[in-house]
């Protein structure tokens, strides 16, 4: 069954294609992941040039024919290319992008995930303390898609003093549940580092530059959070997130 398609995406992958083809990774607000051929879209000509890159938003047209679809058409919204061009955000949008990309299942609705990346791509050359957003996004991330850790109180029992983070039960543990059950001790927390979290998961992404946070925090839940990445969601540590961790080292 072939059918033409329309979808506000963004592009999470782009590769070169044949002589001059693109094969494009959109995410799109829809349907999810859309894997489209743009043919012709490295000839200056092309109408579809402008639509194809990295970090690009914009209205798709697709078709969906027996194999792979095809980009038809483009009006595109922004290209982002401070992202591509600038190598000190450069890492950091394409961290955004990779991570959604693990995140996301393949098809699907997932307006609120679209609009957090597009945010978070708005955002990266404005905020100040970049790490801060990165931390942020993961767990915006985490809470659109389903697997947010839990930092309100102790998972079993509901008590306001719980600081022992379990990464197998995804959340805080108070001291009591946790010798009483023998629950592993992941991470012993700051109090800093639990209210950062509950800040971060509560405000919108865009308000992240209100937030005031120690560096020390912000390092304690890096840990957390990728801990609880890989745990849960198998996602280990990507190459984009171990060169922002050896600028900011
Ligand atoms: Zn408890």
């Amino acid at each position: 069954m072939s059918r033409y398609l329309k979808d506000e995406a963004l592009v999470l992958k782009s590769y070169p294609l044949g002589e001059s083809d693109r094969l494009i990774t959109f995410l799109s607000w829809n349907r999810g992941k859309i894997v489209a051929v743009a043919k012709g879209a490295r000839k200056t000509k092309s109408k579809l040039a402008s639509g194809v890159d990295l970090f690009t938003h914009g209205n798709y047209q697709f078709y969906q024919g027996r194999g792979l679809a095809l980009v038809t058409g483009v009006e595109v919204k922004d290209r982002f290319i401070y992202l591509r061009q600038d190598p000190e955000l450069y890492p950091y949008g394409f961290y955004l992008v990779e991570l959604a990309d693990r995140l996301v299942p393949e098809s699907g609705l997932c307006p609120e995930v679209c609009s957090l990346v597009l945010e978070g791509w708005r955002l990266l050359p404005e905020v100040e303390n970049l790490p801060l957003l990165i931390r942020a996004f993961e767990l915006k991330l985490l809470q659109s898609t389903g697997y947010s850790p839990f930092f309100e109180g102790c998972l079993q029992c509901g008590a306001s003093q719980a600081t022992v983070f379990s990464v197998s039960r995804g959340g805080l543990i108070c001291p009591e549940c946790s010798n009483e059950r023998g629950f592993k001790v992941d991470f012993l927390l700051q109090p800093g580092t639990i209210a950062l979290a509950r800040v971060l998961l509560r405000l919108p992404l865009g308000r992240v530059q209100v937030v005031r946070s120690r560096h020390k925090q912000e390092q304690e839940l890096a840990r957390v959070t990728g801990s609880f990445l890989r745990y849960h969601l198998q996602i280990g540590p990507m190459n984009s997130l171990k060169y922002i961790d050896s600028l900011t080292r």
